[in-house]
């Protein structure tokens, strides 16, 4: 019996609203590559879905990597000379550059500009910034507030630490049928901004929430990472089971208004390359394909040459792509249930199709089976074609050799996947195929 599509009954407005809900719980908190920013995350995904939080201690070698220091932060502000906070992380954490070292004295107006990071162009957002590998200290303003500094003297405080600590991510193992597994990774290190990537955490609970219900003939391994050093680390902590991972996807940037964008693996034509790029087109809404570049997200990782993972990043409007990216634009009303729910509806149809898309192998290849003794033949219409069904079941017999899966099959018989999907447990039932 085929079991029931992944989508079938899936509300997928409500859960739409239901992951910009969890985005507004998760917008507050000051996230960066390590610290309790990220526990704080971790630990609410983990009331969703049964994460292993994981602790890795700074100083471990990470292949040409270094788990860094921990950074945390309680509180940063600039007061004039009235004592006045002017520049308050209490209310927005991206006004500080995350992972600066601490700090506390009066400075000139000049050396606080030397420290200062606005967007001229975008006068009324405050930028995201960080310095992640190299020891430094800086504020984020709009550019509005900065044009109105005129002090000769301010008070500078950042109230953080940067010490030998550990480096968090989460990981969440959904055993399948098989060990062979689908790799679903996120980063989760950015401070209060939505699309980036609070957008692509919302969508990786929803679905392991949604997978976890269901019948799978795949594990999926969900992995909640800092970007970069994160993926790094995970890769150089379980080099010894990469084998596992048939297909991947990095999810990023899943909540704003745009189309849907998909970066293909460094392979290029990759299973799940063709699945989404499949999913897309049958979508009737508008998508872009993206060949593999190597700057981005982790997927960059994933795609090393040693590795050559078949791992894709789908997206809306990619990093960089729009004005709202690393800046306080990027927030509560720029990532919009609507995108959600239909992001969250194509990763769906992408894994139900992953899941259906076997190789078959035609138990009877020499010459057609006759169909006619098992009912399977159907006379031919006016145009003297065979009808779809017929010609469906012809398909799945001629090219079922073991090597092409029923996508293939579709694709080159230009055939939906559903109808060659359905002919294929036809065969199945009767025998032809195994
Ligand atoms: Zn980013």
């Amino acid at each position: 019996m085929k079991k029931p599509d992944l989508d079938s009954f899936f509300d997928y407005v409500e859960a739409g609203h239901e992951m910009h809900k969890f985005i507004s719980e998760l917008y507050p908190i000051c996230r960066s590559i390590t610290g309790n920013g990220v526990r704080q995350t971790l630990s609410l995904i983990k009331k969703r879905i049964p994460l292993e939080i994981k602790e890795v201690p700074t100083g471990t070698k990470v292949f040409d990597w270094v788990v860094p220091k921990e950074w945390n932060i309680s509180d940063a502000y600039v007061k004039d000379p009235k004592g006045k906070r002017i520049i308050d992380f209490k209310e927005s954490n991206l006004h500080v550059v995350n992972y600066s070292v601490p700090v506390r004295k009066r400075v000139s107006l000049g050396e606080l500009m030397e420290h200062l990071f606005s967007i001229p162009e975008r006068p009324a957002w405050i930028p995201y910034r960080n310095s992640f590998y190299k020891e430094d200290w800086g504020f984020c303003v709009s550019h509005n507030q900065l044009l109105e500094l005129s002090e000769e003297y301010y008070e500078v405080c950042i109230e953080s630490s940067l010490e030998d600590g550990h480096l968090t991510y989460g990981e969440y193992y959904l055993r399948g049928d098989t060990d062979e597994e689908i790799l679903i990774s996120t980063h989760i290190c950015h401070p209060s901004l939505c699309n980036d990537n609070l957008s692509g955490i919302a969508i990786a609970v929803s679905l392991a929430q949604h997978l976890s219900s269901v019948s799978r003939r795949y594990s999926y391994r969900f992995l909640f990472l800092p970007t970069t050093i994160g993926s790094i680390t995970w890769l150089a902590l379980n080099e010894a089971r990469l084998s596992n991972i048939k297909h991947g996807l990095v999810l990023a940037c899943l909540g704003d208004p745009g189309i849907s964008t998909y970066k293909r693996s460094r392979r290029g034509d990759a299973e799940i390359d063709k699945v989404v790029e499949y999913v897309l087109k049958c979508s009737g809404r508008g998508y872009k394909i993206l060949n593999f570049y190597p700057f981005g997200y982790d997927e960059r990782q994933y795609c090393s040459p040693a590795f050559d993972l078949p791992v894709g990043c789908f997206m809306r409007t990619p990093n960089g792509q729009f004005p709202e990216y690393h800046t306080s634009a990027d927030n509560l009303d720029f990532v919009q249930p609507g995108a959600l729910a239909d992001s969250m509806e194509k990763c769906v149809k992408i894994f139900d199709l992953l899941e259906d898309n076997v190789s078959y192998v035609n138990q009877n290849p020499k010459c057609e089976p006759q169909l006619g003794k098992r009912g399977l033949y159907q006379p031919l219409n006016r145009k003297s074609e065979p009808p779809l069904e017929q010609l469906a079941v012809l398909w799945v017999l001629n090219l079922a050799d073991g090597d092409h899966s029923l996508l293939d099959i579709a694709l080159q018989a230009n055939v939906s996947f559903e109808e060659i999907n359905r002919a294929a447990h036809t065969l199945l039932q009767a025998g032809l195929i195994k």
